[in-house]
């Protein structure tokens, strides 16, 4: 049998591209910069284990590449033909000639690519009406037992003039018996998802009540109907990314840990805080929106989750995403415990007095992008004229003057403060 020369081997290859020869034979999803789907090189049941870089990407990051992180299978698209549709070299290049219209020889290929796979109709996404966020700010106070109890932390003045604003912004709510409501709403300010949990009066989770999703409610099951519709969580906090574009946006675990964070640095315009909701929820689309914006991202894993997490930054392959762990390096002391997570930690700080230092690979980011504030930096604000009886309010009336205001103090002193300290 004469050899294909080799020209022609390289222009066929040189012309595959790894998200159509998989996507022939697996169902593919965006997720970050890449494609997902199930892994068919084994028996599979979780969509995000089984990777393509698409040929967008460049080979130096692995683009044009397909990869499980369960079983390991990986190449690109002449070793996903053998492997998977068990052709010869040959043959895999024959098979992609006539994907690709190049003529490669005369030698009959036995084997004809499928037809591509029909989708399932999609569910439309469920919209969760604004009054209903309303609804629940409206009782969101010391009523409820996180809020009452997040009130009495030991804040400085500072951190506790700007309360109030942080649990504003970010449409903490509460529900009549007292659980917390922590509302999911798009980077497009649309409410997708609320999670209503209990805590303690001691700041803890009651670990006998499982959370509860505003849908499945009593009430709200009917009007919302979760079974026809397709339902999507947000990152907690994603509605701020528009009002903060230069934001570095720092990703925690529980919504409790990303409020205190958020109140206890404050200046939103320089870092975000949001929340997955727990250490298995890091998903690779609910990041999409932040590397559709371009943001740099800072994944804060508790102690138990920083493996998890690497795997997601490795999974992602986006360059602006990476773990941070110098706060809890440098911060934790014995007496937090080895269960402490970055709020326990910060909340021991406010008792003892001690600040976080400044973090040197931080610090190095700062200089090579313009508009990041390194964590931990010295804002000294004074405490900002708030009056405290300001009645919680929709996302409609988020551009009220006041918040303008509050927004534009911030940034001055911020300024203020940068010329000052270069000085
Ligand atoms: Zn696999």
């Amino acid at each position: 049998m004469p050899k294909i020369p080799d020209e022609v081997v390289k222009r066929v290859i040189d012309r595959a591209k790894i998200e159509d020869v998989v996507g022939d034979f697996v169902t593919m999803r965006k997720a970050g910069v890449n494609l997902t789907g199930i892994c068919p090189f084994h028996d599979d049941k979780h969509d995000g284990n089984f990777i393509v870089r698409p040929s967008s990407i460049p080979e130096a990051r692995h683009g044009n590449t397909y990869r499980c992180f369960v079983c390991d299978h990986k190449g690109g698209p002449v070793q996903f033909l053998m492997e998977h549709q068990r052709l010869s070299f040959p043959d895999a290049i024959r098979w992609l000639g006539k994907k690709y219209n190049e003529p490669v020889d005369d030698i009959p290929l036995n084997y004809t690519p499928p037809p591509p796979r029909p989708k399932p109709a999609p569910l439309p996404v469920l919209e969760i009406p604004r009054s209903y966020v309303r609804r629940t700010m409206e009782i969101g106070g010391d009523q409820t037992l996180f809020i009452y109890w997040l009130k009495h932390l030991p804040w400085d003045d500072e951190q506790r003039a700007r309360l109030q604003q942080t649990l504003w912004m970010y449409c903490v709510g509460g529900w009549k018996d007292g659980r917390v409501v922590f509302w999911q709403i798009d980077h497009n300010g649309i409410p997708r998802a609320a999670k209503l949990m209990k805590y303690l009066l001691d700041g803890h989770r009651d670990k006998q009540a499982h959370p509860g999703w505003i849908y499945n409610q009593d009430g709200c099951r009917q009007a919302l109907d979760p079974d026809n519709h397709e339902i999507i969580k947000p990152l907690f906090g994603s509605h701020l990314l528009s009002s903060h574009p230069k934001a570095v946006v720092n990703i925690v675990e529980s919504e409790k840990t990303a409020i205190i964070m958020a109140n206890y640095y404050g200046d939103p315009d320089t870092q975000l805080w949001l929340a997955c909701g727990g250490l298995k929820h890091l998903q690779l689309d609910s990041l999409q929106p932040l590397i559709d914006q371009g943001r740099t991202i800072w994944l804060w894993p508790d102690k138990d989750g920083r493996e998890a997490w690497q795997e997601v930054a490795d999974k992602l392959g986006y360059y602006h995403c990476r773990l941070y762990t110098h706060f809890f390096d440098t911060c934790w002391r014995e007496e937090d415990g080895d269960k402490a997570d970055v709020a326990d930690i910060a909340i021991r700080m406010m008792k003892t007095g001690d600040k976080p230092r400044q973090a040197p690979e931080q610090a190095a980011t700062a200089k090579s992008q313009e508009a990041v504030l390194p964590l931990g930096a010295a804002l000294h604000l004074e405490p900002v004229e708030w009056n405290n009886d300001v009645p919680f309010m929709d996302l409609e009336e988020m551009n009220d003057p006041r918040l303008r205001l509050w927004r534009e103090t911030l940034r001055q002193r911020y300024n203020f403060n940068k010329t000052r300290n270069n000085e």
